[in-house]
């Protein structure tokens, strides 16, 4: 569940519901890039793909808030 738009643009909204399984991760189209807001800790990162934003998201999960696991 996305609950942390904070720009309504009409296609990010489009791009978070394509990609609704990727846990929340917004496509910028202006910079190609991805981000993420951890749930947790509300840290923001962002990655040039979607592919390397889930090993970044993984790792801080996994070794910086440990959140959600
Ligand atoms: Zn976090």
């Amino acid at each position: 569940m996305i609950t942390n738009l904070e720009i309504p643009d009409p296609f990010q909204t489009f791009v978070a519901k394509k990609y609704a399984n990727a846990k929340g991760y917004v496509h910028d189209f202006f910079t190609g890039e991805w981000s993420y807001r951890c749930l947790t800790c509300k840290d923001y990162m962002s990655a040039p793909s979607r592919k390397i934003m889930t090993k970044i998201r993984l790792f801080h999960t996994r070794n910086e808030c440990t959140g959600g696991y």
